[in-house]
């Protein structure tokens, strides 16, 4: 089943001067599996942000529709459905932290939701377990590193038990460390039943998804699972983008003659092929 839904899909900002606007989202049409780990990525401007917003209806339809587990983002008595259902993390920790203490912090979400007290409790437990923050709970969130924060930030999102979280390049600030910490989360996540739409510019990180979509100007140019993305790899580098290591070695390789099996992406499985 489709738990996000994406019909034709058109979104413009005004700009300063409100006469002219910028087609941000155009004509996007797009349906994510439920328990599915969607990586999107494409260069800066390419309307990543704008999409995963109009999933979250923080932004709405300037044309078309987009369902979120069949609440249709544009219908104003869906808006808590639909946030309780698909939540979202940023790209910077410290914006979406705003309590002395990490547990409060992990606490806030459900608050708002209406939750009953001692629910709360257990589902903020609950949240820091799965984050690998539990131990930390009593600490104050300045006093942790950038993954450990941007970790917190995600058990604020799982506490409210979506079933779709969107995150907006959540390492982009991190140093790799914190990076591995992060993407580590969300393999997790995903594995315990949560679709997780990874939106990155980090092709490094695209390759653990399921399904990979890239967008370039407000347009889904190419979707599909990560081996057969990669066998466009020149039109991904016409993009501005880069391909994984292992990828650029295949296709290095191949052009001086080794038969490459295509679904080795991924540096590990590469470094096994050529080691056999
Ligand atoms: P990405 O996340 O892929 O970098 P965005 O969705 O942020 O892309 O932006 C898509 C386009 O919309 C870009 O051309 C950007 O300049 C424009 N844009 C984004 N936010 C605004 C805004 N608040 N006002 C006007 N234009 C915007
Ligand atoms: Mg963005």
């Amino acid at each position: 089943m489709a738990i996000i839904k994406i019909e034709s899909l058109v979104f413009e900002y005004r700009k300063e001067d409100g006469a002219e606007t910028v087609k941000a989202i155009n004509n996007v049409s797009l349906d994510i599996e439920e328990g599915s780990f969607t990586a999107i990525i494409g260069r800066n401007g390419s309307g990543k942000s704008t999409l995963a917003k109009n999933i979250n209806a923080l932004l709405l339809p300037g044309s078309g529709a987009v369902y979120v587990d069949g609440f249709r983002t544009s219908d104003d008595s869906a808006v808590w459905e639909i946030r309780q259902r698909a939540g979202m993390v940023f790209q910077n920790p410290d914006n979406q932290l705003v309590s002395a203490i990490v547990e409060d912090d992990v606490a806030f979400g459900p608050e708002n939701l209406g939750v009953a007290p001692v629910k709360i409790r257990e589902r903020v437990e609950e949240a820091l377990h799965s984050v690998d923050m539990y131990e930390l709970r009593k600490k104050s969130p300045h006093m942790l590193s950038g993954g450990q924060k941007q970790r917190v930030a995600i058990a604020g999102v799982v506490a409210m038990r979506p079933k779709c979280i969107v995150f907006d390049e959540p390492t982009a600030m991190l140093d790799p460390r914190g990076r591995e910490e992060v993407m580590g989360i969300m393999t997790r996540l995903h594995e315990e039943g949560i679709t997780v739409i990874l939106i990155t510019h980090f092709m490094e990180e695209t390759v653990r998804a399921d399904r990979i979509i890239i967008m370039d100007a407000g347009q889904i140019v190419l979707d599909g699972p990560p081996a057969e993305i990669f066998r466009h790899s020149d039109q991904i580098r016409r993009l501005d983008l880069d391909v994984p290591l292992a990828v650029e070695l295949a296709d290095r390789l191949r052009k001086r003659g080794r038969a490459i099996p295509w679904d080795i992406i991924e540096d590990k499985e590469m470094v096994a092929y050529l080691c056999r």
